[in-house]
């Protein structure tokens, strides 16, 4: 079956390559998909223009648009299986995950389609009797949504479902690494009803995602990936000065204080880095302990990660899977070997798994580093795999600084039993979420998204929405007179 959806047509590419889809696991191949040219970028935003500019979407009534996104988290259910299933051979993520992906992404859509016919504008006080002045929303218009591997579901998800409920119209590039979810939900919204040309999917690498930055007839890019593509595409889209919202890294600090209950404390800091084996933007990739629990918290998570159970998603025994890619791991593995030069001590892993049963995936073992200092590279910089840096600190202003000392701003969390306490930390803390013992949940209704080199703009929540509107004011003089400014 032909991967590319343009103009409300599958179709192939127009080159003809297709790229094959690697099981992480085993390296098996598990689909081919087409590949995207730069001319199907063009048809595809040319599609998405013209879809915009007949106004058939953005004039379909907004209660209507949800009602179509409703229909989609419905569909989203009926195939929750089958979605996990493609979502666990393409990422190697465990089928549990994947099932718990498809139930927030469709709670994701639902909460959109509730937002879509809310707060239409307001009327603002000109000061005059004879003026109606009011503010509403309106459609960016042509958006380029561009997503990473690691949620592939998700991701595309929490961009689709507010830019269709504003009433855009999109172009949607997943990772080339993971597009199978992607081109699932896709089938699933023209079952659902959507317009031709409103929705539209192209495959391929990053000349892919590049074209439709550059292309003028996008009107707005909204981005999820790495800094350093981030910063390639706030650069090609200042050339046509669209909007873009950008949410890239994260090097997100898991401060404990002495007095928490320990158990609790290790288990939670254990999910928060190794879960899906680090490869989460938020991951509590940093841990920050107090001094006086600080050997025994290294030694009861680094216990712990030893015994994490690896292996294929769909074996319910497993507890992670291997990483995305061969090209991936390497990139951990080089960090991992520059903490080592970088003098922290391994604490354990640091190597692949010897086990024979996991030698055809791309695994990584779950690897904690202790003695770690703020300048070091593994501590700055993020590895997206299963890498736990541990700093220690004495008192509530040095857990402060050492939390905030990032270029990045994505997430972290702060542990103590102390209430006040822990409302002090978090608010001083420079992240977009911030959690009070626990780490990792996230709710369509809260906005996501990141300070500083995490990214601009937020994604769920009402400002979720928002960047996917203009704001409009419209002027209405109902008694029109001459001004008589000028008198000649
Ligand atoms: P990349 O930045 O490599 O890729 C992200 C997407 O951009 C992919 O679809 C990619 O295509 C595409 N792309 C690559 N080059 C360009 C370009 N020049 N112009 C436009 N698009 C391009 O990220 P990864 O896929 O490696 O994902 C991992 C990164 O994503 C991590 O750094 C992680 O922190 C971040 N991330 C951030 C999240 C957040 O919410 N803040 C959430 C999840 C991940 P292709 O892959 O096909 O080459």
């Amino acid at each position: 079956m032909a991967t590319l959806f343009i103009g409300g047509t599958w179709r192939t590419g127009s080159s003809s390559e297709q790229r094959e889809v690697v099981n992480p696991f085993d390296q098996s191949v598990v689909a081919k998909v087409d590949e995207a040219t730069v001319e199907d970028v063009a048809a595809a935003v040319g599609a998405a223009r013209a879809a915009f500019d007949a106004g058939e979407w953005s004039g379909t009534p907004a209660a209507e648009r949800g009602a179509l996104l409703r229909r989609v988290a419905d569909l989203l259910v009926r195939d929750r299986e089958d979605i996990a299933r493609l979502e666990t051979l393409d990422t190697g993520k465990t089928v549990r995950e994947s099932r718990q992906d498809v139930d927030d992404v469709a709670s994701v859509f639902r909460y959109y389609a509730d937002l879509a016919d809310e707060d239409p504008g307001r009327l603002v006080d000109a000061g005059r009797p004879d003026v109606v002045s009011r503010v509403v929303y309106e459609p960016v218009g042509v958006c380029a949504l561009i997503t990473p591997w690691n949620y592939p579901l998700l991701q595309v998800s929490w961009k689709v479902a507010p830019a269709l409920a504003a009433g855009t119209t999109i172009v949607v590039k997943p990772s080339e690494v993971t597009p199978l979810t992607t081109v699932r939900l896709t089938e699933l919204l023209e079952e659902a009803g959507v317009p031709a040309g409103v929705v539209n999917l192209v495959l391929g690498g990053g000349e892919v995602g590049a074209a439709m930055v550059e292309h003028p007839d996008v009107d707005m890019v909204s981005f999820t990936g790495g800094l350093g593509t981030g910063r390639s595409v706030l650069r090609a889209a200042a050339e046509t000065v669209k909007k873009v919202t950008v949410e890239l890294g994260g090097k997100n600090p898991n401060i404990v204080f002495a007095d928490v209950d320990l158990e609790t404390a290790v288990d939670n800091a254990l999910t928060a880095v190794f879960l899906h084996s680090g490869q989460v933007c938020s991951a509590g990739t940093r841990l920050i302990v107090q001094d006086e629990i600080h050997d025994e918290f290294v030694a009861a998570v680094a216990g712990r990660a030893e015994r994490i159970r690896l292996g294929n998603g769909f074996d319910p025994a497993a507890e992670s899977g291997p990483l995305v890619s061969e090209q991936h791991r390497a990139r951990v593995e080089e960090y991992v070997a520059t903490g080592v030069r970088e003098g922290a001590r391994l604490v354990t892993g640091g190597r692949r798994p010897g086990e024979p049963e996991l030698a055809g995936g791309f695994f990584y073992l779950p690897t904690v580093f202790a003695d770690c200092r703020r300048d070091m590279r593994i501590v700055q910089e993020e590895s997206f795999g299963p890498v736990l840096t541990v700093e220690r600190f004495t008192t509530e202003e040095e857990a402060i600084a050492l939390g905030n000392d990032t270029h990045y701003g994505l997430a972290g969390a702060v542990w103590t039993a102390d209430t006040p306490r822990a409302e002090r930390v978090a608010r001083a803390l420079r992240h977009g979420t911030v959690w009070i013992n626990d780490f990792g949940p996230y709710l369509p209704q809260a906005e996501w998204g990141g300070y500083g080199r995490s990214g601009n703009g937020r994604e769920l929540g009402p400002s979720g929405l928002a960047e996917y509107r203009e704001a409009k004011h419209i002027w209405h003089n109902t008694a029109p007179a001459p001004a008589r400014w000028f008198t000649g």
